[in-house]
């Protein structure tokens, strides 16, 4: 599994590393994004919970927003930490989802 990525936002990444303090502040960075995703996704469950479809469309708008950071700091930390390795972690991880995605099916169909 792999993001495509071109050379020129690698240059925009490599870029912003170098004029806003490198991997430190890349890694505060990433903490911060997921720490945003993660207080609209919880928000996301009290609105389920029954509040007007205003606020869920705020909150879905919120949620986009939100991943679309975490795309660019991802890109960000793949840079820092090796994007080779973290291809293969990736594949990795989705081949045994697709595992446990077809055990689960056969348990379904066998009961
Ligand atoms: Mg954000």
């Amino acid at each position: 599994m792999n993001l495509e990525i071109t050379e020129a936002e690698i240059k925009i990444l490599d870029d912003a590393r170098a004029a806003f303090g490198g991997e430190d502040a890349g890694c505060r960075i990433i903490i911060e994004e997921c720490s945003e995703a993660i207080k609209v996704l919880i928000k996301r469950e009290r609105i389920k919970a029954g509040e007007l479809d205003e606020t869920a469309l705020n909150n879905r708008m919120a949620i986009q927003e939100e991943l679309a950071d975490l795309m660019v700091v991802l890109a960000q930390g793949m840079r820092m930490f090796g994007a080779g390795v973290i291809e293969e972690h990736a594949q990795r991880k989705v081949d045994r989802l697709a595992q446990r995605v077809a055990e689960a099916k056969e348990r379904k169909d066998n009961s």
